[in-house]
């Protein structure tokens, strides 16, 4: 089995839901006592949110850059970034690294390759949804038709990841805010939904709407599942 290495705390929430899920994947695949060889560098996601939102992403990059490589350094076989957002900043923690970075952008678009579906909603932090490092990469990479909420809902989905989500704040009325925009976009053509955010799935499940959810988490976990069974 190959050893992952986690860049989490971004937030915790999610990670310790990554963790949970990456070990279920391997006790299912190998049963018994069974479990992952994982590396987990957890950074203060306060330092992180406050250097996103003052638009220093070079500092952010380097931060996460320096984590990927001690993580390679305590003998990681490869790197994944337990966030979507921070993908932002993916080409520099890749070019710190000398193996590979499992990108969830691309777990997910191949998921959705495989399901058939071409016409997708996303669901994430402003950054994620307005800015071309993810949506970007799906459309020019995987040839999607990607759909966003509008500005006023991108903001409710937006402050909704950090001031509850990111906190463990699982709230009835914000759940319904996101299932309403879920049928929203759902109605202007969307066949399937990203849950692009790693909190989201925390929020919103299959059994709350009929449209197909995407959930990069679950998604990203099985992806690097597979890859830490596979063969060298
Ligand atoms: N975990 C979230 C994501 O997947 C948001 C937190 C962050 O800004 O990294 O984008």
């Amino acid at each position: 089995m190959k050893t992952i290495g986690m860049l989490g705390g971004m937030s915790w929430e999610s990670t310790a839901h990554y963790y949970r899920l990456i070990n279920e994947g391997i006790k299912e695949a190998l049963g018994g006592l069974h479990s992952g060889k994982i590396l987990l560098h957890s950074v203060d996601f306060a330092e992180i949110e406050q250097l996103q939102h003052q638009g220093k992403w070079d500092q952010a990059g380097q931060v996460l850059a320096n984590a990927a490589r001690s993580l390679e350094l305590a003998g990681a076989d490869g790197v994944m970034i337990c966030t979507n957002t921070m993908h932002k900043v993916a080409p520099v923690v890749e070019q710190a690294l000398s193996i590979p970075l499992l990108h969830i952008a691309d777990a997910t678009a191949q998921a959705l390759v495989k399901a058939g579906v071409s016409k997708v909603g996303l669901m994430g932090t402003a950054f994620t949804m307005e800015q071309d490092f993810y949506k970007g990469r799906l459309v020019e990479k995987y040839a999607l038709d990607v759909l966003i909420p509008d500005d006023l809902q991108r903001t409710v989905v937006h402050d909704i990841i950090y001031n509850e989500l990111c906190l463990g704040s699982i709230q009835d009325a914000s759940r319904q805010a996101y299932i309403d925009i879920i049928h929203n976009l759902t109605e202007q053509g969307a066949k399937a939904i990203i849950l692009g955010c790693t909190e989201i799935g925390l929020l919103v499940q299959q059994e709350h709407v009929a449209t197909p959810l995407f959930d990069t988490t679950a998604i990203h976990a099985a992806e690097v599942v597979r890859w830490m069974l596979e063969s060298n």
